[in-house]
């Protein structure tokens, strides 16, 4: 059963329910707003991601939400409103498979124990508006990391229009064990700390976690598979925490929900019940065996490297041991990470934000490409595996007509230097100019 106490819940849902009134007059208000012209964008380039074609110059006709024509140049419709980009190339809007918009930089664990769901929430919704200004229109928002369905709120109250921020799919809180990678171990028992996911220790127990989530408004379930990760002889040691017999029922359970599962697995054999079980992605995924990664081709289930935590963690440690247990993880992953583009693998881009601060993610691109990936297969993942990830496949992730005008500007060309992703310069979303 969820760890949920009766009181947290019910200042949850009073939170809820203030909010969405708040939102309610709020709708009513932009509904009465006159539809807009079709707009006209110019840029120097335009990238076609799935053929890596570059068109120069590159021209997108929107009306209302969608794309309408594409090319070197398109219709301009009498009342069309021009928006000329200059010396840019025009991408689709980016994707981030793996953020945490209920994380903010600092020690996890604390700000679940410090800060109230409402505080947090109202935390989510401002760094949900920081990855759109980024350039990232979508993204999969993988646990709140204690504050339970909160992220239904944010998620419901972007589509409304009310707040600014990208597209979600959300987990709801995350599923892990008692005692396992999320629990709020080793307080002080008599102070009760809560978890900061819902606790599963069962099949029983996940399909009731699962069926509560989705009740709450869940889009996918998130459920924690390994953990807690130690380094012996320079290679990663990471205990399972679901069994394949496990795991594949809670996919059972989310199929039969019309959704899916995707896991926190750093390594074997966790890695591989997951994809024995076949869950949607394999998250972090720094440990995959010959078998696991068969699998993975087989039945396309990408890993999610995010290795913008990793670097970020090595980088700003609090100690010179911690400095150097996390550049050795990051070392190891590196390597491994190598052997699996290689191997031919499928991937997604995640880049677990929210430890790290919201809107400078774009990163993940350039370190994927640091390690050994091109920047048109980076993009690709990015995009087109990340639109299906989302289960928005022919919806986002290309500038084709019928999408979702969802585009970005960027300074350059990303082709030749990835690094232009993270200098967004232009954003639209759903038709909208977010950030001219
Ligand atoms: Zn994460």
């Amino acid at each position: 059963m969820p760890n949920f106490s009766v009181r947290p819940r019910f200042l949850r849902r009073a939170f809820l329910l203030a909010l969405s009134a708040a939102l309610h007059l709020a709708a009513v208000a932009s509904a009465q707003q006159p539809a807009s012209a079709p707009i006209v964008l110019h840029a120097a380039r335009l990238l076609q991601v799935d053929t890596g074609a570059l068109l120069q110059p590159g021209e997108i006709l929107v009306e209302a939400d969608h794309i309408r024509a594409v090319g070197v140049s398109v219709d301009h419709p009498q009342g069309a409103r021009i928006i000329d980009l200059g010396d840019a190339t025009l991408l689709p809007g980016l994707i981030d498979a793996h953020v945490h918009l209920f994380l903010h930089p600092g020690a996890e664990d604390l700000q679940t124990v410090e800060e109230s769901v409402p505080w947090r929430t109202i935390l989510a919704g401002q760094a949900a508006k920081a990855d759109l200004l980024a350039g990232f229109t979508a993204e999969r928002d993988m646990g709140t990391e204690g504050a339970g369905s909160a992220d239904t709120a944010v998620r419901d109250a972007i589509d409304q229009g009310l707040i600014p921020g990208p597209r979600l799919r959300i987990s709801g809180n995350a599923i892990d064990i008692l005692g396992g990678h999320e629990d709020a171990n080793r307080f002080n028992p008599a102070q009760r700390m809560l978890s900061n996911a819902d606790y599963a220790n069962s099949i029983d127990q996940l399909v009731a976690v699962i069926r509560a989530q989705h009740k709450e408004g869940s889009d996918f379930i998130k459920i924690y598979e390994t953990g807690p990760d130690h380094m012996v002889d320079g290679v990663l040691h990471t205990p399972y925490q679901y069994t394949e017999a496990q795991l594949a029922a809670a996919v059972e359970e989310a199929r039969r929900l019309g959704t899916r599962v995707a896991v926190h697995a750093m390594g074997e054999p966790g890695t591989l019940y997951a994809a024995q079980a076949g869950v949607a992605s394999i998250d972090h995924a720094t440990q995959l065996s010959d078998e696991t990664m068969r699998l993975m081709r087989e039945k396309n289930i990408p890993a999610v490297p995010t290795f913008a935590i990793f670097d970020y963690f090595a980088r700003n440690a609090t100690s010179p041991a911690t400095a150097a247990r996390e550049s050795a993880l990051l070392d190891y992953k590196i390597r491994e990470f190598k052997k699996q583009v290689a191997a031919g693998i499928p991937f997604a881009v995640g880049s677990d934000v929210g430890p790290f601060p919201h809107g400078t993610q774009a990163v993940e691109l350039e370190l994927m490409v640091r390690y050994g990936m091109k920047p048109l297969a980076v993009l690709q993942a990015d995009l087109i595996e990340g639109a299906k990830l989302l289960g928005w496949e022919g919806r986002i992730g290309q500038l084709k007509p019928g999408y979702f005008a969802d585009i970005v500007a960027v300074p350059g060309n990303p082709l030749e230097d990835i690094t232009a992703v993270e200098h967004v310069s232009f954003v639209m979303k759903g038709g909208t100019v977010v950030r001219p």
